[in-house]
Protein backbone atom coordinates (compact mmCIF):
# COMPACT_ATOMS: atom_id res chain seq x y z
CA UNK A 1 0.00 0.00 0.00
CA UNK A 2 1.89 3.35 -1.30
CA UNK A 3 1.20 6.02 1.37
CA UNK A 4 -0.20 9.41 -0.76
CA UNK A 5 1.80 12.23 -1.30
CA UNK A 6 0.30 16.06 -1.36
CA UNK A 7 3.23 18.00 -2.30
CA UNK A 8 2.52 22.20 -2.69
CA UNK A 9 4.35 23.77 -5.21
CA UNK A 10 4.61 27.48 -4.51
CA UNK A 11 6.85 28.49 -7.69
CA UNK A 12 8.16 31.78 -7.39
CA UNK A 13 5.53 33.38 -4.71
CA UNK A 14 6.04 34.51 -0.98
CA UNK A 15 8.76 36.28 1.09
CA UNK A 16 10.61 34.64 4.08
CA UNK A 17 8.33 36.13 6.65
CA UNK A 18 5.11 35.11 4.56
CA UNK A 19 6.05 31.61 3.98
CA UNK A 20 7.50 31.34 7.65
CA UNK A 21 3.50 32.14 8.91
CA UNK A 22 2.13 30.03 6.35
CA UNK A 23 3.98 26.90 7.99
CA UNK A 24 3.16 28.14 11.21
CA UNK A 25 -0.36 28.32 11.05
CA UNK A 26 -0.23 25.25 9.06
CA UNK A 27 2.21 22.22 10.62
CA UNK A 28 -0.22 21.37 13.55
CA UNK A 29 -2.85 20.73 11.56
CA UNK A 30 -2.02 18.54 9.10
CA UNK A 31 -2.46 14.71 9.07
CA UNK A 32 -0.52 12.34 10.74
CA UNK A 33 2.65 11.74 8.52
CA UNK A 34 2.18 7.96 8.80
CA UNK A 35 -0.89 8.48 7.18
CA UNK A 36 -0.38 10.88 4.12
CA UNK A 37 2.85 13.19 3.23
CA UNK A 38 2.29 16.76 3.31
CA UNK A 39 5.06 18.17 1.60
CA UNK A 40 5.89 22.27 0.63
CA UNK A 41 8.38 22.95 -1.81
CA UNK A 42 9.34 26.55 -1.19
CA UNK A 43 11.84 28.84 -2.83
CA UNK A 44 15.10 28.30 -2.23
CA UNK A 45 15.42 31.54 0.24
CA UNK A 46 13.11 30.49 2.11
CA UNK A 47 13.93 26.86 2.88
CA UNK A 48 16.41 27.76 5.85
CA UNK A 49 13.57 29.27 7.80
CA UNK A 50 10.95 26.81 6.92
CA UNK A 51 13.02 23.33 7.59
CA UNK A 52 13.63 24.97 10.89
CA UNK A 53 9.99 25.91 11.39
CA UNK A 54 8.80 22.70 10.41
CA UNK A 55 11.40 20.96 12.91
CA UNK A 56 8.99 18.50 15.02
CA UNK A 57 6.03 18.40 13.12
CA UNK A 58 4.63 15.96 10.38
CA UNK A 59 5.56 18.65 7.71
CA UNK A 60 8.47 17.97 5.08
CA UNK A 61 10.28 20.80 3.15
CA UNK A 62 11.52 20.71 -0.44
CA UNK A 63 13.05 23.00 -3.10
CA UNK A 64 11.44 23.59 -6.29
CA UNK A 65 14.92 23.02 -8.15
CA UNK A 66 18.79 22.71 -8.20
CA UNK A 67 21.82 22.28 -10.44
CA UNK A 68 23.31 18.35 -10.60
CA UNK A 69 27.00 19.59 -9.96
CA UNK A 70 28.40 20.25 -5.90
CA UNK A 71 29.90 23.28 -6.24
CA UNK A 72 31.12 25.66 -9.03
CA UNK A 73 31.20 28.47 -11.24
CA UNK A 74 27.23 28.23 -12.11
CA UNK A 75 26.65 31.99 -11.04
CA UNK A 76 22.60 31.71 -9.15
CA UNK A 77 22.45 28.14 -9.22
CA UNK A 78 21.75 26.04 -5.46
CA UNK A 79 23.71 22.90 -5.62
CA UNK A 80 22.56 19.59 -3.93
CA UNK A 81 25.12 19.89 -1.12
CA UNK A 82 24.01 22.88 -0.27
CA UNK A 83 19.98 21.50 0.40
CA UNK A 84 21.17 18.68 2.19
CA UNK A 85 23.41 20.69 4.65
CA UNK A 86 19.91 22.49 5.17
CA UNK A 87 18.07 19.44 6.21
CA UNK A 88 15.78 19.88 2.88
CA UNK A 89 13.63 16.21 1.77
CA UNK A 90 12.17 16.63 -1.41
CA UNK A 91 13.65 18.04 -4.49
CA UNK A 92 11.65 19.18 -7.62
CA UNK A 93 13.23 18.08 -10.47
CA UNK A 94 12.08 18.80 -14.51
CA UNK A 95 9.05 20.75 -13.59
CA UNK A 96 7.56 21.83 -17.35
CA UNK A 97 8.07 25.69 -16.88
CA UNK A 98 11.76 24.74 -16.12
CA UNK A 99 11.98 22.60 -19.29
CA UNK A 100 10.29 25.79 -20.97
CA UNK A 101 11.76 28.21 -19.78
CA UNK A 102 15.02 27.75 -18.25
CA UNK A 103 16.15 25.07 -21.18
CA UNK A 104 15.91 21.78 -18.67
CA UNK A 105 16.02 18.91 -21.02
CA UNK A 106 15.67 14.96 -19.93
CA UNK A 107 19.39 14.99 -20.00
CA UNK A 108 19.92 17.63 -17.16
CA UNK A 109 17.03 16.00 -15.12
CA UNK A 110 19.03 12.64 -15.37
CA UNK A 111 22.49 14.29 -13.86
CA UNK A 112 19.68 15.72 -11.14
CA UNK A 113 18.29 12.66 -10.48
CA UNK A 114 21.43 11.48 -9.85
CA UNK A 115 23.11 13.77 -8.17
CA UNK A 116 20.00 14.31 -5.34
CA UNK A 117 20.77 10.76 -4.38
CA UNK A 118 24.14 11.07 -3.86
CA UNK A 119 22.45 13.81 -1.18
CA UNK A 120 19.79 11.99 0.41
CA UNK A 121 17.51 14.27 -1.45
CA UNK A 122 14.06 12.31 -2.68
CA UNK A 123 13.21 13.38 -5.99
CA UNK A 124 9.95 14.93 -7.20
CA UNK A 125 10.29 14.31 -11.00
CA UNK A 126 7.87 15.94 -13.56
CA UNK A 127 6.78 14.43 -16.69
CA UNK A 128 3.83 15.69 -18.81
CA UNK A 129 2.83 16.14 -22.76
CA UNK A 130 1.89 19.57 -24.15
CA UNK A 131 -1.85 19.77 -25.51
CA UNK A 132 -0.77 19.46 -28.84
CA UNK A 133 0.97 16.46 -28.43
CA UNK A 134 -2.10 14.93 -26.40
CA UNK A 135 -4.37 16.00 -29.48
CA UNK A 136 -2.00 14.52 -31.84
CA UNK A 137 -1.98 11.19 -30.08
CA UNK A 138 2.15 11.46 -28.73
CA UNK A 139 1.17 11.29 -24.94
CA UNK A 140 2.32 7.96 -24.64
CA UNK A 141 6.00 8.53 -26.58
CA UNK A 142 6.64 11.68 -24.97
CA UNK A 143 5.62 10.15 -20.97
CA UNK A 144 7.85 7.11 -21.68
CA UNK A 145 11.03 9.06 -23.13
CA UNK A 146 10.74 11.42 -20.18
CA UNK A 147 10.22 8.59 -17.60
CA UNK A 148 13.01 6.48 -18.96
CA UNK A 149 15.73 9.50 -19.73
CA UNK A 150 14.93 10.34 -15.92
CA UNK A 151 15.92 7.17 -14.53
CA UNK A 152 18.62 6.20 -16.59
CA UNK A 153 21.15 4.62 -14.11
CA UNK A 154 19.01 5.28 -11.09
CA UNK A 155 19.54 2.16 -8.76
CA UNK A 156 16.40 -0.02 -8.36
CA UNK A 157 16.37 0.81 -4.57
CA UNK A 158 17.13 4.34 -5.15
CA UNK A 159 14.38 4.14 -8.32
CA UNK A 160 11.43 2.82 -5.76
CA UNK A 161 11.69 5.91 -3.98
CA UNK A 162 11.43 8.61 -6.66
CA UNK A 163 8.33 10.60 -6.83
CA UNK A 164 6.80 10.78 -10.56
CA UNK A 165 4.60 13.73 -10.58
CA UNK A 166 2.38 13.05 -14.13
CA UNK A 167 1.46 17.16 -15.48
CA UNK A 168 0.04 17.31 -18.11
CA UNK A 169 1.29 21.09 -19.30
CA UNK A 170 -2.20 22.32 -20.61
CA UNK A 171 -3.50 21.91 -17.58
CA UNK A 172 -0.92 23.54 -15.21
CA UNK A 173 -2.31 26.86 -13.77
CA UNK A 174 -5.19 26.52 -16.28
CA UNK A 175 -8.13 26.06 -13.88
CA UNK A 176 -8.63 23.06 -16.60
CA UNK A 177 -7.65 20.13 -15.10
CA UNK A 178 -7.41 16.46 -16.58
CA UNK A 179 -9.92 14.02 -15.80
CA UNK A 180 -9.33 11.78 -13.90
CA UNK A 181 -9.92 8.92 -15.92
CA UNK A 182 -7.50 10.06 -18.63
CA UNK A 183 -4.84 11.26 -15.66
CA UNK A 184 -5.50 7.68 -14.09
CA UNK A 185 -4.45 5.94 -17.79
CA UNK A 186 -1.27 8.12 -18.15
CA UNK A 187 -0.54 7.08 -14.51
CA UNK A 188 -0.90 3.31 -14.73
CA UNK A 189 1.04 3.50 -18.32
CA UNK A 190 4.27 5.20 -16.25
CA UNK A 191 4.26 2.29 -13.75
CA UNK A 192 3.89 0.07 -16.75
CA UNK A 193 6.85 1.62 -18.06
CA UNK A 194 8.65 1.02 -14.75
CA UNK A 195 8.09 -2.11 -14.44
CA UNK A 196 9.90 -2.82 -17.99
CA UNK A 197 13.04 -0.62 -17.13
CA UNK A 198 13.09 -2.55 -13.83
CA UNK A 199 10.35 -5.05 -12.72
CA UNK A 200 6.67 -4.60 -11.23
CA UNK A 201 7.76 -4.55 -7.53
CA UNK A 202 9.66 -1.28 -8.32
CA UNK A 203 7.01 -0.33 -10.28
CA UNK A 204 4.15 -0.57 -6.85
CA UNK A 205 6.36 1.21 -5.02
CA UNK A 206 6.58 4.47 -6.80
CA UNK A 207 4.63 7.05 -6.08
CA UNK A 208 3.12 9.03 -8.46
CA UNK A 209 1.11 12.54 -8.38
CA UNK A 210 -1.17 13.93 -11.27
CA UNK A 211 -0.83 17.53 -10.83
CA UNK A 212 -2.36 20.52 -12.65
CA UNK A 213 -5.14 22.92 -11.47
CA UNK A 214 -5.93 20.07 -8.43
CA UNK A 215 -7.83 21.74 -5.51
CA UNK A 216 -9.86 20.58 -2.89
CA UNK A 217 -13.10 20.03 -4.85
CA UNK A 218 -11.25 17.53 -7.39
CA UNK A 219 -8.34 15.99 -5.62
CA UNK A 220 -10.89 12.90 -4.02
CA UNK A 221 -11.28 12.02 -7.79
CA UNK A 222 -7.48 11.48 -8.72
CA UNK A 223 -6.87 9.92 -5.25
CA UNK A 224 -9.59 7.51 -6.04
CA UNK A 225 -7.66 6.31 -8.89
CA UNK A 226 -5.78 3.05 -8.21
CA UNK A 227 -2.34 4.47 -9.57
CA UNK A 228 -2.41 8.18 -8.40
CA UNK A 229 -0.56 8.37 -5.02
CA UNK A 230 -1.16 12.01 -4.45
CA UNK A 231 -1.38 15.42 -6.15
CA UNK A 232 1.75 18.27 -7.22
CA UNK A 233 -0.45 21.26 -6.32
CA UNK A 234 0.10 25.06 -7.38
CA UNK A 235 -2.28 27.82 -6.90
CA UNK A 236 -4.31 25.44 -4.29
CA UNK A 237 -1.31 25.22 -2.12
CA UNK A 238 -0.89 29.21 -1.52
CA UNK A 239 -3.40 29.89 1.28
CA UNK A 240 -2.48 27.83 4.57
CA UNK A 241 -6.74 27.26 4.90
CA UNK A 242 -7.34 25.79 1.37
CA UNK A 243 -4.39 23.41 0.90
CA UNK A 244 -4.99 22.05 4.63
CA UNK A 245 -8.72 21.19 2.98
CA UNK A 246 -6.81 19.64 0.17
CA UNK A 247 -4.75 17.44 1.90
CA UNK A 248 -7.88 16.50 4.19
CA UNK A 249 -9.63 15.35 1.14
CA UNK A 250 -7.11 13.23 0.07
CA UNK A 251 -6.69 11.86 3.56
CA UNK A 252 -10.25 10.83 3.86
CA UNK A 253 -10.40 8.99 0.50
P1 LIG B 1 -1.35 24.39 -10.56
O1 LIG B 1 0.24 24.08 -10.71
O2 LIG B 1 -1.87 23.53 -9.46
O3 LIG B 1 -1.42 25.85 -10.24
O4 LIG B 1 -1.97 24.04 -11.88
C1 LIG B 1 0.73 22.77 -10.59
C2 LIG B 1 2.22 22.73 -10.82
O5 LIG B 1 2.72 23.48 -11.65
O6 LIG B 1 2.93 21.94 -10.16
Amino acid sequence: MRKPIIAGNWKMNKTVQEAHDFVESFKDKIPAANAVDSVICAPAVSLDRLVADAQGSDLKIGAENMHFADSGAFTGEISPVMLEDLGVTYVILGHSERRAMFAETDDTVNQKVLAAFKHQLLPIVCVGETLEEREGGRWQSIVKKQVTKAFKGVKGKDASSIVIAYEPIWAIGTGKSASADDAGEVCHYIRQTLAEIYDPSIAEAVRIQYGGSVNADNIGGFIKQPDIDGALVGGASLNPQSFLELIEEAYNV
